[in-house]
């Protein structure tokens, strides 16, 4: 897995971020012009939350191929909040919440080549 350090800068700040349940996506905008788009399926099954990383031994371990699966599951995000400047916190429209996504995290997943 990459370093969480690779990025900085310019490349971890978001200059927009849109949600498209109908075509199951997340796109995030970077502020160096990347475009990063999400499938939702993988979004929710890389939560970095304890409870979906089963437990801190697993923490930082991701599966990244689930964004280039069919999904076999149905997400929605029903709301975005940004937590300070350094992440950005899912609500799921499976009840889920406590996934705070960094923007490291988002711009390391990225599922598109830069
Ligand atoms: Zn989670």
């Amino acid at each position: 897995m990459a370093n969480d350090n690779l990025y900085s800068g310019d490349s971890v700040k978001p200059v927009s971020v849109e949600v498209s349940n109908g075509e199951q996506v997340l796109e995030i905008e970077w502020a160096d012009g990347h475009k990063s788009i999400y499938p939702l399926f993988g979004l929710r099954k890389n939560c970095p939350c304890v409870m979906c990383r089963g437990g801190h031994s697993e923490m930082g371990t991701y599966e990244m191929e689930l964004f280039y699966v069919e999904p076999t599951q149905h997400y929605e995000i029903e709301d975005l909040q940004t937590v300070g400047n350094h992440a950005l916190k899912i609500s799921w429209n499976d009840g889920h919440k406590t996934g705070m996504y960094r923007w490291e995290l988002l711009r390391m997943m990225s599922p598109n080549k830069e």
